[in-house]
């Protein structure tokens, strides 16, 4: 072989070389063959993709059975939940903390105006469509609340009863007759309070609610409070008390006594249904009434009608 070959297979061999390093680098796995390589193309404007085209169907030779793969079964995703911190993390940095429950009274101002009777009145509508408990499936209406959410004071009491399911409005019966008539005698009228029960929807018979009702239906009632956020409050009756203190004391321990709902100052007080069945109880209403107005600095009306301080 002559110098000139050997030098010119030498450089091929070189080119050779460095053009399979490039191929490499480019991911190709083995080396190009002819009419493996790109072709370049002419630069065309792209044109509209074409309509697509319906396939033939494929139809499977006869003597073929035809298998359908069975589709993937999707399983739930696994919830991966975080382990307990191991012994010696506790030992070393004690047990983790228990989150407190969220406050049932936001931290923030409470919604002034037109802010607050719309998010009340989207409650309202929430309490019409709802039917979360068995309650609701033998009401008529239901009974939201009655008076001025911007009132100083709110009474609760308990739950509808026939008069308050047909009208759709809480104590107008003869139990919300006489409510009228103890606020009346606080020299306030019925349109300076706010009036509203634990439950929403009528029990049969007017039994006391149960407590899985009760427990659904409450959170209507505290965020009716988180808006109107009184200054004081009245729970009229046991279930009232239950709910807002959380206590299964009797009620002639309770009344007349301050206690507190998420800041909010209390006075339990005989329900006026029990005040209808036991007209002996009514000075004891009385009683606590001016505990309330003494709190909220309203004057006692004296017999004769003029106010004491
Ligand atoms: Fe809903 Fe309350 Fe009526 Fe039950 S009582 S259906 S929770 S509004």
């Amino acid at each position: 072989m002559s110098d000139a070959l050997r030098d010119d297979l030498s450089e091929l061999a070189r080119l050779f070389a460095t053009h399979a390093a490039w191929q490499r680098e480019l991911g190709a796995l083995e080396l190009p063959h002819e009419g493996a390589l790109p072709v370049a193309r002419p630069v065309v404007e792209a044109a509209p993709p074409p309509a697509p085209s319906i396939p033939p169907p494929v139809t499977a030779p006869a003597s073929a059975p035809v298998v359908v793969a069975a589709p993937a079964r999707l399983e739930p995703p696994t919830l991966v939940r975080p382990a307990a911190p191991p012994p010696v993390v506790r030992a070393l940095f004690g047990e983790p903390a228990v989150a407190a429950p969220a406050p049932r009274i936001s931290a923030g101002p409470p919604l002034q105006g037109e802010a607050r009777v719309g998010a009340l009145a989207v409650i309202q509508d929430e309490v019409r469509g709802c039917t979360s408990c068995r309650l609701g499936a033998a009401r008529r209406n239901t009974v939201f609340a009655r008076g001025n959410p911007f009132a100083r004071l709110c009474f609760i009491g308990e739950g509808p009863g026939e008069q308050e399911d047909k009208q759709g409005v809480p104590f107008v019966g003869p139990a919300g007759q006489l409510l009228d008539k103890i606020i009346v005698a606080m020299g306030l009228s019925p349109e300076d309070v706010y009036v509203v029960n634990v439950v929403k929807c009528r029990p049969p018979n007017n039994r006391v609610p149960e407590p899985d009702e009760m427990r659904t239906c409450t959170p209507f009632l505290v965020r009716q409070l988180d808006l109107v956020r009184p200054e004081a409050i009245v729970a009229l009756g046991r279930t009232a008390v239950g709910f807002l203190l959380d206590s299964k004391d009797s009620m002639s321990r309770m009344r007349g006594k301050w206690h507190t709902y998420e800041g909010i100052p209390v006075l339990p007080t005989w329900h006026p249904a029990y005040l209808l069945r036991t007209p002996e109880a009514k000075a004891d209403t009385w009683a606590d009434m001016k505990v309330v107005m003494a709190r909220l600095g309203i004057p006692v009306p004296t017999r004769g009608g003029s106010a004491s301080g």
